[in-house]
């Protein structure tokens, strides 16, 4: 019998996997959460029914949430991922030869042990001695930490269940006040053309409260239109005038990201550049 996983989006809008099998599948305190083998993408993480991450294009996602602001900041030491179990966005922050610290905050210990299980190429970075794991809201972690962080990414499920209020602007206030005087912060904030109201809230909060808010896009086949926007809010750094060290670009082994898509992620098409005027 064929196994089918239907992603539903909208009431009018439904994404079919075809499975070749389903590896691993629970509940847990905060989510559904299965690995299957997918034909066409490998093996991938779903939760809550939506396909979270695939061994095909994971990294498109993951080099791209990471290395813009990596890159745009002079000298990145301690970094926080907020999210991120299945550990791709930390494997992307530890290649950068300056991060000293990387400390992942995810809520649910079930996404971080399924993907260390059955997605090794995503999850490997996680047993680095640099990486420090808290199981944890990353809502409350980040209020307790005052001007320490260099760069943070958050990494998040879509804007339901404990991922929901890590898209207020009330996060990002602590997420600013986390930061150093020069820190920088990405979100990940989901598809220009489904979510866009979503987008272009998220833009404004980041807005109110950081000097320089960029949003910026990358392809990444799995999402919802294809199309996924990050937004990066920034202290001090302009990510379109960084001094890309083309030295270090060229030895991080990406598949997706380099100089000239630093730059050219950062260009608009007008359908997306209109939320934000
Ligand atoms: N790359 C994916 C995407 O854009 O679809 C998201 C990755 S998924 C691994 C996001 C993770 O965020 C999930 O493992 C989820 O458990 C975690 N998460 C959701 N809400 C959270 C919260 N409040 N604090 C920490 N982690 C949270």
């Amino acid at each position: 019998m064929e196994l089918i996983l239907t992603e539903k989006h909208t009431d009018g809008y439904s994404v079919n996997w075809k499975i070749k099998e389903t590896l691993h599948v629970e509940q847990t305190k905060y989510q559904h959460l299965a690995i299957v083998e997918t034909y066409e993408f490998g093996r991938a993480l779903v939760l809550d029914g939506i396909i979270q991450t695939t061994v095909k294009d994971e990294y498109m996602y993951h080099e791209m949430i990471a290395l813009p602001a990596l890159m745009t900041h002079p000298n990145p030491q301690k970094v926080m991922v907020i999210g991120g179990g299945d550990g791709g966005t930390i494997r992307e922050v530890l290649k950068h030869p300056a991060v000293e610290q990387a400390d992942l905050i995810e809520i649910d210990e079930r996404v971080i042990l399924a993907c260390q299980k059955y997605l090794p190429e995503i999850s490997c970075a996680l047993t680095d001695s640099r990486v420090r794991i808290f199981v944890e809201d990353g809502i409350e972690y980040v209020q307790r930490h005052k001007d320490k962080y260099d760069v943070i990414l958050i990494d998040s499920s879509d804007p339901i269940g404990p991922a929901t209020n890590l898209f207020h602007e009330s996060f990002y206030k602590n997420v600013y006040e986390a930061l150093k005087i020069d820190g920088i912060m990405v979100c990940q904030s989901e598809s220009p053309l489904f979510n866009r109201e979503l987008l272009g809230n998220v833009h404004k909060s980041v807005k109110n409260l950081f000097p320089i808010t960029r949003t910026y896009l990358a392809t990444v086949p799995t999402y919802i239109s294809g199309f996924w926007s990050f937004t990066m809010g920034s202290k001090q750094y302009d990510p379109l005038n960084a001094e890309i060290p083309l030295d270090v670009v060229n030895r991080l082994k990406t598949k997706y990201y380099n100089a000239d898509i630093h730059k050219g992620a950062f260009v608009l098409p007008e359908y997306v550049a209109e939320l934000f005027r």
